[in-house]
């Protein structure tokens, strides 16, 4: 939720500042603004996207070699000018730019304004800069200790980075659960909520850890503590990020490009960790503690929305082929509910971000009841990266694009690998069956590429069919049961058509009263283990005039003289039909929404980093 971006050096800030916030636009769209120093504090800020904003400041004066920007998410106050970042003290000397939210700021506030204070917004962020100015006024603080004391008193998730006026060459960067990483030049710093804005400056990056705070000069000086005031040294890493993969690379939009290169991102998931010739499967993190995790009484699976649906396949693998209990929670609920956990439960994080809020507090309590954690996440360094005991990535490159595309089929790849380096350790897949697995699951890329060309025109013929629909449909079996869901997802995302996805014999209790002409039902069938199962299914909805757009298995001839429309996927093993069906799915969205006038990347009111609980 909300990017933010800031500079300190010899550089004019602004284009750096404005080029920033469109590469973290994707986390937050609402409204946009910068903040300068040139002898004065000068803070533009404007509601929509970031275009808007640069209109905007044509005719300001725009230079300033220390800056900070920031894209917001609402999460306190509407999306307006005035309530946009970057904010200021009372006493105007102050700017702040936040990601998160300030849970106790209206004690906060209350208290505030008996001191006097007198506020512009309706925001969190505002009290934040007023409480920092009041310590700074009591005491005669520096910037970064009034910051300091400012963030011990404050409940909630943050990110921020603040300039002072009196002390202008130097900025103030913390984090609390919210990221931040700080890019390092000559004699310059780039502060930002993901390396995107950076990479194309300096591959040398710090990530901020929890609960620190960084002081940036423009003489070059960096220094580093916790908030609870103890001295820590920066630990410099190197980024592994290429430019060409922020770019769209001649798409029109970035899903559709990740879209594309799901048979490069898949391939890419697979390198070096599958061989199909020497029959093994190597994921790193995994073989560390691959026995404990055979044992487990449980996996439990934790996430948020696509992320949950990958772990929903997982529940169907893992218990097929290694026969270990899996359960699937959504992470925001699970981490209320006071679960039983103990140390022979295994809690498996999945995440593209890895900064997903929910996700990251279900790990932590996790971890404090003694379970064994692991993630499954995109971003190389992120915090659940960090935070848990194992881990692998899905190396799916940076995905933009909201509607999540190629990480879901990363996530995919990863955990059908996971399910069966498990099965084949535990002894529950017959040698035979795991190679011949193995070799299929080599061809998966190749086969999705094939599929990209063969359905393309055919998805975008169908979404011209019922891009005027207001209710959809998705059905599936089995493994392809959290497909539909996915598939439904993906529409409601970009398109703002309402759909549901159901298992497809769940239907007759209650979605069949929806159905008529007027009604689009997608249904997945292409698992052969329940193919007269969902014929029967797909009779039923046409029974009732419903307009069925089938996926099936090359070469099918019963769905065919029922469905109004069929989509052919390549023959493999049923195991791996969630790799290939969601693919005119994601296809079928991305043309209704196009269709419909829709802003694809940036869909109305999501973020992609859901970093707010
Ligand atoms: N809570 C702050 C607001 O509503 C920051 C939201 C964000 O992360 O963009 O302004």
């Amino acid at each position: 939720m909300c990017g933010i971006v800031a500079y300190v050096g010899n550089k004019q800030a602004y284009p750096i500042l404005i080029k920033g916030l469109k590469r973290l636009e994707y986390r937050g769209y609402d409204s946009a603004g910068i903040a300068l120093f040139n002898d004065e504090i000068n803070i533009y800020k404007k509601k929509g996207k970031v275009a808007n904003l640069e209109e905007y400041t044509e005719d300001k004066n725009i230079s300033g070699h220390i800056g900070m920007g920031h894209t917001r998410w609402a999460t306190h106050g509407k999306p307006d000018d005035t309530n946009a970042h970057p904010h200021k003290s009372g006493n105007s000397d102050l700017a702040i730019i936040h990601n998160g939210i300030i849970e106790n700021y209206a004690p906060l506030k209350e208290a505030l304004i008996n001191e006097g204070h007198v506020f512009e917004t309706e925001t969190d962020t505002e009290v934040l800069i007023h409480l920092i100015e009041e310590l700074q006024k009591r005491d005669n603080l520096s910037i970064e200790e009034a910051t300091r004391l400012a963030l011990t008193k404050v409940i909630g998730a943050f990110a921020i980075v603040v300039m002072d006026k009196k002390d202008p060459g130097k900025i103030v960067a913390a984090r609390k659960a919210s990221p931040l990483v700080i890019g390092i030049g000559d004699g310059e710093f780039y502060i930002a909520s993901d390396a995107t804005p950076i990479v194309e400056y300096t591959n040398q990056v710090v990530y901020l850890k929890n609960e620190e705070i960084a002081v940036l000069t423009n003489t070059g000086e960096f220094s580093l503590k916790t908030i609870s005031n103890i001295k820590q040294t920066p630990s410099i890493q190197e980024l592994d990020l290429k430019i060409e993969e922020l770019e769209k690379g001649g798409y029109d939009y970035f899903m559709l490009k990740e879209i594309h290169e799901q048979p490069k991102t898949i391939a890419d998931g697979m390198r070096g960790r599958l061989s199909a010739e020497e029959s093994w499967i190597r994921l790193g993190g995994l073989e560390e503690f691959e026995n404990r995790i055979t044992k487990a009484k449980r996996l439990i699976f934790v996430a948020c929305g696509t992320s949950w649906h990958s772990g929903m396949i997982a529940e169907y693998l893992i218990e097929e082929y290694a026969r270990i209990n899996v359960e699937v929670e959504y992470a925001s609920e699970f981490r209320y509910r006071n679960p039983v956990l103990d140390e022979k439960d295994v809690v498996i994080a999945i995440s593209q971000s890895g900064e997903t809020a929910d996700t990251l507090a279900a790990l932590e309590m996790a971890k404090e009841k003694g379970a064994l954690t692991y993630g499954i996440v995109n971003v190389v360094g992120s915090s659940i990266a960090r935070l848990t005991d194992a881990g692998s990535y899905i190396h799916a490159g940076p995905e933009i694009g909201v509607a999540s595309t190629k990480a879901f089929t990363g996530q995919v790849t990863l955990l059908t690998m996971m399910a069966l380096s498990l099965a084949h350790k535990k002894g529950t897949l017959p040698k035979s069956d795991y190679s011949r697995l193995l070799a299929e699951f080599e061809n998966v890329p190749v086969k999705i590429e094939k599929l990209l060309k063969s359905c393309d025109e055919q998805c975008k013929f169908i979404a011209d069919k019922i891009a005027s629909a207001s209710n959809a449909l998705y059905l599936g079996r089995g493994l392809n049961f959290p497909v539909a869901l996915e598939g439904a997802l993906k529409l409601k995302e970009i398109s703002y058509i309402h759909a549901e996805g159901y298992p497809a014999a769940e239907m007759k209790h209650g979605p069949i009263a929806l159905i008529d002409e007027n009604m689009p039902v997608i249904v997945t069938a292409s698992n052969m283990s329940s193919y007269e199962k969902i014929i029967s299914n797909i009779q039923e909805v046409k029974a009732r005039k419903g307009y069925v757009i089938a996926i099936v298995p090359e070469g099918e001839k019963e769905i065919k003289k029922t469905a109004d429309h069929i989509i052919e996927i390549p023959e493999t093993e049923e195991i791996f039909t969630p790799l290939l069906t969601v693919i005119p799915l994601q296809l079928l969205s991305y043309y209704i929404a196009i269709i419909r006038g829709c802003n694809v990347d940036q869909p109305r009111n999501l973020a992609k980093s859901v970093t707010v609980e």
